[in-house]
């Protein structure tokens, strides 16, 4: 496994393989013959307020410690007053076969007093990696496309058994057509499993209100009877009920499994009688890996690159699903280049208008001050002038001794 972590700037690499199962490598055969050669590549971004479990999902969810949990702050220390956006990159390899998994963590989200820009700098890390793409779509060597695109968004929600609070909606709403949102209810093993059932209720039913739309696995025509029930599956446990644990703990008939030991009993994270957190992991690295970079690739991009575009003056084919073709794609090109090349020139248009004014500034300034400088002069003379007129006056009119007074004065 590699792990890199940096704020939004990629960080050196440290190599570290992985030994326990994820489970990719066991994803549906066609699917994996195309990924083998390649291996998978997937970025996967976690919301939620601090404590809610987010690190130990992650490390639970790949078996490994890619997200180091963060020391809580002294009360002393000086908060944070905005959400940070941090990369964490891992390549885990499982039976030959590479994953690249790439965790945006989003610290600070819902912890300040005032959390109403809580989605803004979630919600631009999103849109820079679209425009990232759409930039290297339209370079010259599209064959070396880096897709840095968020391919699915855990949004955690407190284990509290109430409706959503109102920075769940706000932050979904904004986000729903951007990412493939996969809300979870945190920390289910604080919750009976009849809070978990009225909680999904209450949950489901204000996303269908305010119009959120989660991610869906998709049914296709030609979808074998099993994958159409694993889909069915993972929609019914929607919002999914989880609960992580990295470390092993022994359970009362002696076996060894990843889980929370109370002094009734041990939750077994991947036990699907005890919580979702199979379901979630299957659905991930599993069953649904492709289905999800194909919507965020298909969809959600292509939905906001049509409306790029559109924004520019580049009007598309209404069928916007579909491979652009040449001709229009460097239709695209020249009309994206046209509208660099203005935004440059207004760029230095404005330079020069503010270089100008500077200098005129300047050449006002230097006027006043020689207007001064000449007065001084002026005055400076005259008075010279008046000076030597009194002397000369006083030369022609007083007697031999008073003229030899004044020349010496
Ligand atoms: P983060 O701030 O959201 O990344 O939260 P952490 O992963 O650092 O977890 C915060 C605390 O919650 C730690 O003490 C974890 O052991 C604990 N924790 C994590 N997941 C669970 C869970 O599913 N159930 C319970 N009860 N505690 C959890």
């Amino acid at each position: 496994m590699t792990v890199q972590g940096s704020s939004t700037t990629p960080a050196p690499v440290i190599r570290k393989k992985i030994t326990g199962h994820v489970g990719f490598s066991n994803i549906p055969n066609q699917v994996r013959r195309k990924s083998v050669k390649n291996g998978f590549q997937l970025t996967a971004m976690v919301v939620g307020e601090s404590g809610l479990g987010k690190s130990t999902l992650i490390n639970t969810l790949f078996n490994s410690t890619i997200c180091v949990p963060r020391v809580p702050l002294h009360p002393a220390e000086e908060r944070p007053t905005t959400v940070a956006i941090e990369n964490i990159q891992a390549d885990i390899e499982e039976k030959g076969i590479r994953l690249r998994l790439t965790v945006v963590d989003t610290p600070g989200f819902g912890d300040f007093v005032n959390n109403s820009a809580s989605w803004d700098p979630i919600l631009q890390t999103i849109e820079q990696r679209f425009e990232a793409y759409l930039a290297q779509e339209h370079s010259v060597r599209r064959s070396k496309i880096v897709d840095t695109r968020v391919h699915a968004c855990i949004y955690f929600i407190q284990p509290t058994g109430h409706s959503l609070k109102q920075i769940d909606i706000e932050f979904m709403r904004r986000l729903h057509d951007k990412v493939n949102l996969i809300p979870v209810i945190a920390k289910a093993d604080t919750m009976t499993e009849d809070e978990i059932a009225d909680a999904k209720a209450l949950i489901t039913s204000d996303l269908a209100f305010h119009g959120i739309r989660i991610f869906q696995p998709p049914i296709y025509d030609d979808d074998d009877a099993e994958s159409i029930a694993e889909a069915e599956a993972l929609a019914r446990a929607a919002p999914f009920a989880v609960v992580g644990a990295a470390r092993a703990v022994r359970t009362p008939d002696g076996r060894a499994v990843r889980g929370r030991a109370y002094p009734w009993g041990v939750v077994e994270v991947d036990n699907p009688a005890h919580c979702d957190f199979g379901l979630l992991r299957a659905m991930l690295v599993r069953t649904h890996m492709e289905a999800l970079r194909a919507r965020t690739a298909d969809v959600l991009y292509e939905t906001w690159r049509t409306q790029r575009l559109l924004a520019m003056g580049v009007v598309q084919d209404p069928s916007v699903f579909e491979e652009t073709s040449p001709v229009e794609r460097m239709r695209e090109e020249r009309l994206m280049h046209e509208a660099r090349l203005a935004k440059m020139e207004a760029a230095m248009k404005e330079v020069f208008r503010e270089k100008i004014e500077i200098q005129e500034k300047k050449l006002k300034q230097s006027e006043v001050d020689l207007y001064a400088r000449h007065k001084e002069m002026k005055d400076a003379m005259t008075k010279q002038w008046n000076q030597l007129k009194e002397k000369q006056r006083q030369l022609e009119s007083g007697s031999p001794d008073a003229r030899k007074k004044t020349f010496l004065s």
